[in-house]
């Protein structure tokens, strides 16, 4: 009996603490030994030595057939699995490759590029889920030249660090580095404003790595307020846009499924801070807010899930801008009839999520924007554009 009560004793207090506790600095994820792996009979060849691949393992299953192993960093975790490898061949051949998930059903059908810039989805006639196993089957044409296979389009730290040194060229946009990763990269900050006011809007994007409609949506979204049509000059006079596109750069990096690199999920950190991430970004947030007179209207943080979905605050939890959520996401749907966004507020409020800590410091609508995995690309960035120009709208007209 003393053992017992010891052990459950100790694993109340792990409970309590979050054990395992990461401390700050340290790796606790399952890095990937990033390699190439040679079939010389076949001739083919993957590869996971570049920024955001993932490919767990690999081997030949038959004359022109290969397996690719799908594993997470760490376990358990959410299930939102992601793999990215280049293939290739000698010959131009037809090749199978059998998905193998060891964690997890695969989740979206993958996307492949000729050269890491243009993607396409796979045709449906290529590709087959096979649950009851839990692996998937693609054939793919290959030949001399790479072919990249993801799980979704490949917005890297490439792409988004070219994209927020677009912006911070813009006159009216300041650049900053509030803090740095594990793995010692810079966590970048984009201010957009054209004068001293000190009304605020966060935006935050890509705590979750493969949430990458996410990033299409944020992007699309910062893009149209620091546009030059005559609402966002007005808004930037009277709002000052604060913009953490990429929270999770060493999650992208090292192309995991959820966490960083200490197993944290960083949407599930804001009560904690213990991550550098997430602390960089309270920090950065409550240092501007401190000032006389500085208030925060809205924090809304871009994700990526099975469809397209505004996470709120419940009704009873009064906000300032009053039912903003509820508006906005009207306005979307009045003027963007082929989206729509499903309505959740019964998101546990006293959990870990930005969008909790949000509404406890600042009071103001704190919204989870999610659209689907598989939502069409044109579509996100239409419902991005009057997204952000129907919540300048609401924000101008706010007492
Ligand atoms: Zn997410």
């Amino acid at each position: 009996m003393r053992a017992r009560g010891a052990r459950v004793l100790a694993l109340l207090l792990m409970a309590g603490l979050g054990w395992p506790l990461a401390a700050p600095g340290r790796v606790e994820v399952e890095l990937q030994n990033r390699r190439t792996w040679d079939f010389p009979d076949a001739g083919v060849h993957f590869s996971s030595q570049f920024s955001g691949a993932r490919l767990n393992g690999c081997e030949q299953a038959g004359k022109n057939e290969f397996r690719a192993v799908v594993s997470p960093e760490n376990q358990p975790i959410n299930e939102s699995p992601w793999y990215s490898f280049q293939v290739w061949s000698d010959r131009r051949k037809s090749i199978t490759v059998r998905f193998v998930y060891t964690y997890a059903q695969p989740r979206t059908r993958p996307w492949l590029s000729r050269d890491g810039v243009r993607w396409e989805l796979i045709q449906d006639s290529d590709y087959a889920v096979e649950r009851s196993s839990r692996t998937a089957v693609a054939r793919l044409d290959v030949g001399p030249r790479r072919l990249w296979v993801a799980a979704q389009e490949m917005i890297g730290l490439e792409q988004l660090g070219a994209w927020v040194e677009g912006k911070a060229g813009l006159r009216f946009a300041q650049e900053s580095v509030i803090g740095h990763s594990i793995e010692d990269r810079p966590i970048r900050q984009l201010v957009l404003s054209q004068t001293t006011n000190l009304n605020y809007v966060f935006v935050i994007g890509r705590q979750h790595p493969p949430e990458v409609t996410g990033t299409l949506g944020l992007m699309s979204f910062v893009d149209t307020l620091a546009g030059r049509s005559r609402l966002a000059r007005e808004f930037r006079r009277q709002f000052r846009t604060v913009v953490v596109p990429l929270a999770n750069p060493d999650g992208v990096e090292h192309g995991h499924w959820r966490s960083n690199l200490g197993a944290v999920d960083l949407n599930r950190d804001w009560r904690r801070f213990a991550q550098p991430e997430t602390r960089a970004m309270r920090d950065s947030f409550l240092a501007l807010t401190r000032e006389p007179g500085a208030r925060a209207f809205a924090l809304i943080d871009f994700h990526s899930t099975h469809t397209n979905v505004f996470y709120a605050q419940p009704v009873g939890r009064p906000t300032y801008p009053a039912d903003l959520a509820r508006r906005w996401r009207s306005a979307i749907h009045e003027r963007c009839r082929e989206i729509h966004f499903r309505w959740d507020d019964s998101h546990n409020p006293s959990s870990a999520t930005s969008g909790a800590w949000g509404y406890d410091q600042f009071r103001a609508p704190a919204i989870t924007f999610e659209y689907g995995y598989d939502t069409d690309r044109r579509l996100i960035r239409r419902a991005s554009e009057v997204a952000a120009e129907e919540l300048m709208k609401l924000l101008l007209e706010t007492p």
